[in-house]
């Protein structure tokens, strides 16, 4: 603490965006004001420093436009009007509301919730708790990751990879569907400092991005054709003579079948699929096959697509096949999650015990579109008559918008949303109810891109009359009537509840993050998690292949441009979008376009165009830029709805059909056609 006139103290706390890196934070206050927000210094992945989005974030915390009190829809669904209700009377109406459903059938009671807070306490605590008790449906929490996780869990046994810190000892890194600069910036420190001391960095991404831009070599694969890659890298390594024998005699289950695959992968075959040089995935294949240690940066981007499980395996299986996995440096990370298992006790979070034996449905939250528009059916069960949304956007994130917006515009669906602002979907509720931000409560943390468990304090006191999640379920259990002793827990308890022993709370208080004890080099002698203990290349009871997106030639010949949504540089998902500092660097709502596909088409960068396929169209901002490959465009995503021209976004474009694994939206298979649709001018909405 400082001695200053006025008292100052330093509050340890955790970033709760959807980002790998999972930063400490240490926030300092002083008479209820934030002073100062900086990464901890003593943390090794955060090192000091915060992302430029959370540097700010007291900006988002004392925004003007923050829901402060309970409000009550006043006008038409999606109108946006409300007026201001006590507490009281708020969580009276939904509790009445609520139980009056749960009369006729509690599985028409949705919660929709995802990453808006990666926070294990308000996130799935107390709101899975008030679910269980109510038998409401189950969610299916599918929308970023689940492909992937699907792909690691019949590879390796559970989301596992390598520590971040470690990747600053690789002497090569292939950093694979990730801009890592934007959205994964600690690891890419990591990166510089390999690069600093000799590293060879590769990029492979359909997006030339910022990150590409600062690795040595691009490859600029066409989306949804890295399972292709992957196995034309194995063709190499087999024909070339780079297989560490010994490693996959002992820990790769599977490899005889697998070899045959990859043998029929020479690289022309997967230079026409993949859209890039042979020669490169050959360059490619030799740095891989003979640096060691050699570590791949695999990220989400690249599973969104229908193949996108099959291609994780196959990656995952890369580093199987030279021994990477024997150095600390070597190996892959897409997601940590899973060494997490061994700190955190989920079920005593969320007492799945409440369902007391009955097995609700659960509904996928990628198909919310479809699903909100369903009757009920005895395959479908109960129509949903209530969605209870906290942590997420879905009117913004959710793929095919025009069916997601016409879901929440129901006017016989009764939607609560907890939130911080008026989001696209707190338009569409019926209460809004006003939630605390990560300054304003407590909550434990975990990281899918590190290995360390985190406690976040709280610095500030709730603004106006915020709650935070686990307190408005709370209250919400007690006008239900529920009286088991878990819903009268504080968050001090749960935290607790959650931490198995070898983690201390009194710990992460003073500290504020411990390390999982594990190996730094976790595969070096196997040990995988999946039956065999080895990697495994037959682990979703068949052998992974390069998938292709549904299409036709004729689908094909109408919509001749595959689009993809990466995040914008400044966003992150549909967060931050209304925090003013961060949407001016971005500018407006933009689609990438490359030169070659621009002059055709009469586009020219700050035109307006019109992006468009049978499920909607989406009139945004052109940029001319070899940014995009030929034949790709870039819809940087995800802007709000209500800042868009026609108050649309990048989704009105997405679909709802599901990855080969893991029944995740395939987002990046998106075919689309672009045209010009007015001379150069600001596309600036109204909602300023
Ligand atoms: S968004 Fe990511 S990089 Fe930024 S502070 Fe949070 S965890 Fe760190």
């Amino acid at each position: 603490m400082s001695s200053t006139a006025i008292a100052e103290r330093v509050v340890r706390a955790a970033c709760p965006h959807d980002c790998p890196d999972t930063c400490a934070m240490r926030v300092t206050v002083a008479e209820d004001r934030v002073i100062r927000i900086q990464g901890d210094p003593d943390h090794p992945p955060t090192h000091g420093a915060l992302c430029t989005k959370v540097s700010r974030y007291a900006e988002r915390v004392e925004h003007p436009e923050r829901v402060l009190y309970p409000m009550k829809r006043s006008g038409p669904k999606g109108s946006g009007q409300f007026e201001r209700v006590s507490w009281d009377e708020a969580l009276g109406d939904i509790a009445r509301r609520l139980q009056a459903i749960a009369a006729r059938n509690p599985q028409a009671v949705l919660p929709y919730s995802y990453a808006g807070t990666m926070g294990l306490l308000q996130g799935e605590a107390m709101a899975a708790r008030f679910f269980h008790k109510l038998g409401a449906s189950l969610l299916d929490r599918t929308i970023c990751a689940s492909a992937g996780a699907a792909g690691l869990q019949a590879t390796y046994g559970g989301k596992l990879g390598m520590h971040l810190e470690q990747f600053a000892g690789s002497k090569l890194i292939v950093i694979w569907g990730s801009n890592s600069i934007a959205s994964n910036l600690h690891f890419w420190t990591f990166a510089q400092q390999a690069k600093r001391a000799g590293a060879k960095l590769w990029c492979i991404d359909p997006r030339r991005s910022e990150t590409a831009d600062k690795c040595h070599r691009h490859l600029a694969l066409k989306p949804g054709t890295d399972g292709a890659l992957a196995l034309s890298l194995m063709h190499e390594l087999i024909t070339r003579g780079w297989l560490d024998a010994d490693y996959i005699e002992r820990h790769v289950e599977g490899w005889p079948e697998l070899r045959e695959r990859a043998l029929q992968w020479p690289p022309e075959r997967a230079a026409q699929v993949c859209g890039v040089p042979a020669d490169d995935i050959r360059e490619l294949a030799r740095d891989y096959g003979t640096t060691q240690p050699a570590a791949i940066r695999l990220n989400y981007g690249m599973q969104r697509v229908r193949g996108g499980g099959n291609a994780v395996r196959l990656v995952a299986l890369l580093p199987c096949l030279t021994g990477a996995w024997r150095h600390p440096s070597g190996g892959m990370l897409l997601s940590a999650s899973s060494w997490f298992l061994r700190a955190i006790d989920h079920a005593a979070l969320q007492r799945p015990d409440l369902l007391a034996g009955r097995r609700p449905r659960t509904i996928n939250m990628s198909t919310i579109g479809d699903d909100l528009l369903r009757e009920g059916s005895e395959a479908f069960g109960p129509k949903i008559e209530a969605v209870v949304v906290y942590n997420s956007n879905p009117v913004a994130v959710a793929p095919e918008s025009r069916k997601v917006v016409q879901g929440f515009a129901r006017e016989d669906l009764f939607t609560v949303v907890l939130e911080h602002f008026m989001t696209d979907t707190a338009d569409h509720a019926d209460y809004v109810l006003p939630a605390t931000t990560q300054l304003e409560h407590l909550d434990l943390h975990t990281s899918y891109g590190h290995t360390y468990v985190l406690l976040n304090q709280p610095a500030l006191s709730p603004r106006g009359e915020a709650k935070p999640n686990t307190q408005i379920f709370r209250e919400l259990a007690a006008r239900m009537g529920y009286d088991d002793a878990c819903f009268f827990d504080t968050d001090e308890a749960l935290a607790r509840q959650a931490l198995k022993p070898g983690i201390a709370y009194e710990a992460l208080q003073a500290h504020g993050w411990q390390k999982l004890p594990l190996p730094d080099a976790p595969f070096a002698e196997g040990g995988f998690l999946t039956p065999s203990g080895k990697a495994d290349a037959r682990g979703a009871d068949h052998l992974p292949n390069h998938e292709c997106a549904e299409s036709t030639p004729a689908l094909a010949a109408q919509y001749p441009l595959a689009m993809i949504s990466p995040p914008a540089r400044h966003f992150l998902n549909s967060t931050f979008v209304n925090v003013k500092s961060l949407r001016s660097i971005e500018g407006e709502p933009l689609v990438e376009i490359h030169p070659d596909d621009a002059a055709p088409r009469g586009i020219a960068t700050g035109m307006l165009v019109r992006v468009f396929n049978d499920r909607g169209s989406y009139r945004c901002k052109a940029e001319v830029s070899t940014r995009a490959r030929p034949g790709v465009v870039n819809g940087l995503g995800i802007w709000w709805r209500k800042f868009g021209v026609d108050g649309t976004n990048v989704n009105e474009l997405t679909h709802q059909q599901l990855t080969d694994l893991g029944r995740a939206p395939s987002f990046y298979d998106c075919l689309v056609q672009v045209a010009a649709d007015a001379p150069a001018t600001s596309v600036a909405p109204a909602v300023a």
